[in-house]
Order: C-alpha cells, then structure tokens, then sequence
C-alpha cells in the first residue's frame, strides 16, 4: 500500500488546526479536552491507549503499537499545553488556526502542537500500513510542559514509569537546518543544559530616605549585579558541543577552523565577537559554553521615603551539562565574595545523550536522503524539554522533529504570530515517518 501524501498533508493540517483550537494555555492547562480529542482519533484507527490525569483536567496519554519484542521500543514524546499569548499583538488570532500564504497560524504551530501533530501522523501512519516492529513504537502526550511537567512528562516517569519506559525517545526541538558560513548543517537536539535558579540577595541598614547612606541594600544589589554582568565566568565545553564545533570545522574550510578557538577560554570572547552571525546567535553560542546568569525579577522596598533592609534579585540560571547548583555557587562566590546571600530554588542537571548510536545514524541517512547536501550535527539547545524527565529512566532522547524551515522562523517560539508552513508539516511527517519506519521495522 502507497501512501497518499498528498492527503496526508490535509489530514495532518486538519489535525494541526483542531489541537490549536483547543485553549490549553498553561497556566492553568486544561489539557484534558484536547487530550480527548487525540484519543478519539486514535480509536478510529484502533490503537489502545490510556489516559491519566496527574490533577483534575490535567491529562496525559500513552498509546503502544508492538513489536515483536526483539529490540526495546521507542517512545514519541510531545505535550499539548502552550505558553500564553498577548493576542492584541496577534495579525490573525491564536487560537483561530487561520491559514494565510502557506502558514498555519496559532499559538503551539511550533511548540508543539505542529510537532504533536507530526507525530500523531507517523504514529496513525505505521498502523494504518499494518508494519511489522522489531520495536514497540510509544505515543506519550503529555500536560504541563511549559510548567516543567511536574504534572506532566515528571508526573509519568514516577506514576508509571512502565508505560513509558523506553530505549530511545524523541521529542520536541532539533530537526532543522543550520547555516554556518554558507554551508547547510542540520541540528539534531542530544542535549540540553539545565537550571540552578537562585535569588541573590543583599542586607543592609533600613531608614529614613531623607538621610541616605550607602549601606542600602539596593545599591548592593545593584553593585553586585554590575559586577556579574561585567565578568566572564568560567568556560564549560562540552561533549555535544565539541563534536558540533569539530563537524562545522571540517566542513567549513580555515574560516570554519577558527570557530575551535572557541574551547581556548582566552580566545572565546574575542573569536565569539568576530563571528558573522546575527546577535541572537551569539547570545545562544555563549549560553551553550557557560552557566548562564539571566535577572529576570527584582524586590525591594515598600514606600518610597523607607530605605528597606533586603533587596533580591531572582536570577535564572541555566547549567550546562555537567554542573550543579554548587558550582554556580563557586562561580558567582568567585566574582561577589561574601557581600551576598545566594539561595538556589532549582538544582536540575543539564543532559547529554550521546550522537554515537543507531537512531543517530538512521536519523543522519534519512535526512541525507531529503536534503542532500547536508551534514547532520549533534546540538545542544539552551532551553529545556521533557527530555530531562525520560532520560531519568535511561531513554536516550533527541530533540528531532524535522523541518526546512530558516532558523528565524524559532524566534516566534512564545512570541507573537507564531506559525507553521503546511509544506513543512508534510515534510516532517515523511521524515519522521521515513525514521521510525526504518529504525523500528521487523
Ligand atoms: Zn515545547
């Protein structure tokens, strides 16, 4: 049997715009009838499944196609909660899922209902062709990614980590093409750093504002993050990143070569510096190598002529794999000294999955066969996925879902107008489907 792409393509944008018509904005989530609404589809084509609320509406599924048992099962990974919007700043409304010039438009076109309805496709596709599986084939969809997923993926590996056990996972981020120096690259995600979220905290002497003194705990604080925002904390390279850096410098001649000076932690300001790449880039190629220190809250104070004895900043930290919650200690002890309170409220690790294996590699012979020139490279993505949560089992997951989309297009990730081009949800669903077929086949 010959598969129809062509009817493919509307079924999978059919399916795209009635996830997006669900308001599952997280908080508070309200995951359930969106969640429904897939296990309806999946009865229609006959598979089992279970569905599990972690708290009232909170829901998460799990469907399995079996294989023979000769080889452990992967499992796809996707969640349907989405991040708020500020739909006055909308061109067409996020949650209308209106198509305009190819695009289809909604809040979660990228993350991740487009992706979601990638893999509902592939999955409904291998049934549908009755293939046999070496590999049981796992649809995990879950609540509360965009929360951390405590109710969610988090909730899952606890409850009932047997439903989702699995050799290999693949979920969210990667897949997509990646141009350094007018070559094509295309990253697939096999890591990701984690976060050592702290509050950094000054005291000082309260009293009247109409006789200041410098012992205020604001202008400490503000002091202290001058003095962070104007160092340079250690160097982290790691694994994945090497091997991304190693791979773009053998293909990209002895312009290419210089980007290894990015490892020498003397050379990495001014060669990061030198980089023609847009700002947004810089900004992710530093995160990738450091522990990064982002202020995103301040408090202080409660009547203006009070000079208040605490000040804190909230500082969200991402790690990279490899360090911990005391090394940002270390590292920011380092450059304030003593002058300040660090309190951690979150000491979650960064993971790395190593590119050494045969999803990698069917991964890498698949995507050469779409886009021919292309050399596929391992990626380390600064942000975090319910990855983090499945590899606790020992899954080895890769952020893969596979676009042609220019990497400008990821800026509308929890932005305005965000949006996925129906041509891409075709070609996702064959280049998924042209994986998991390959990799999981009797
Ligand atoms: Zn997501």
């Amino acid at each position: 049997m010959n598969i129809n792409w062509q009817s493919v393509r509307d079924e999978t944008t059919t399916l795209l715009q009635n996830l997006i018509r669900f308001d599952t904005t997280n908080p508070p989530g309200n995951e359930r009838p969106c969640v429904d609404y897939i296990a309806k589809l999946l009865k229609q084509e006959d598979i089992d499944l279970v569905i599990y609320e972690s708290a009232p509406t909170r829901a998460n599924l799990v469907a399995r196609l079996k294989g023979n048992g000769s080889k452990k099962p992967l499992i796809l990974m996707g969640h349907v909660d989405v991040v708020p919007v500020e739909a006055d700043k909308w061109s067409h409304p996020p949650f209308g899922a209106e198509i305009h010039e190819g695009y289809l438009y909604g809040r979660g076109a990228l993350d991740m209902k487009g992706p979601d309805a990638v893999e509902l496709m592939t999955f409904i596709l291998l049934k549908r062709m009755g293939i046999p599986l070496a590999r049981d084939v796992i649809l995990e969809i879950n609540a509360d990614e965009e929360m951390g997923g405590k109710l969610g993926a988090g909730w899952m590996i606890e409850q009932h980590p047997e439903l989702v056990q699995a050799e290999y996972g693949i979920t969210e981020s990667g897949g997509r093409p990646f141009p350094v120096m007018d070559k094509e690259f295309y990253v697939v995600q096999t890591g990701e750093k984690g976060a050592a979220r702290f509050t950094l905290r000054t005291r000082g002497t309260p009293g009247h504002a109409s006789r200041p003194h410098k012992d205020n705990a604001i202008l400490k604080l503000a002091a202290a993050l001058q003095k962070l925002n104007e160092a340079e904390l250690p160097l982290h390279v790691t694994d994945t990143m090497r091997r991304f850096l190693e791979t773009v410098a053998a293909h990209t001649g002895a312009e290419g070569k210089k980007l290894q000076d990015l490892f020498d932690p003397k050379k990495f300001t001014p060669t990061l510096e030198a980089l023609s790449v847009p700002s947004f880039s810089k900004n992710v190629i530093h995160s990738q190598f450091h522990n990064s220190i982002g202020p995103t809250i301040l408090r202080a104070g409660s009547k203006i002529n009070v000079i208040p004895s605490i000040a804190e900043c909230e500082i969200d930290c991402r790690v990279v794999p490899g360090q911990r919650a005391k090394d940002v200690e270390r590292e920011v002890r380092a450059v304030l000294g003593d002058s300040v309170e660090i309190e951690f409220q979150t000491d979650t690790p960064g993971i790395e999955s190593q590119p050494d294996s045969p999803l990698f590699e069917t991964i890498v012979r698949v995507i050469q066969k779409y886009v021919p020139n292309t050399v596929v490279v391992p990626y380390l993505q600064v942000g975090a996925t319910d990855a983090r949560h499945n590899t606790k089992l020992g899954t080895k997951v890769y952020g893969f879902t596979p676009t042609l989309a220019p990497i400008e297009e990821f800026s509308r990730v929890h932005g305005h107008d965000e949006r996925i081009r129906i041509s891409d949800l075709e070609y996702g669903t064959r280049v998924l489907f042209d994986v998991v077929k390959e990799f999981c086949a009797a």
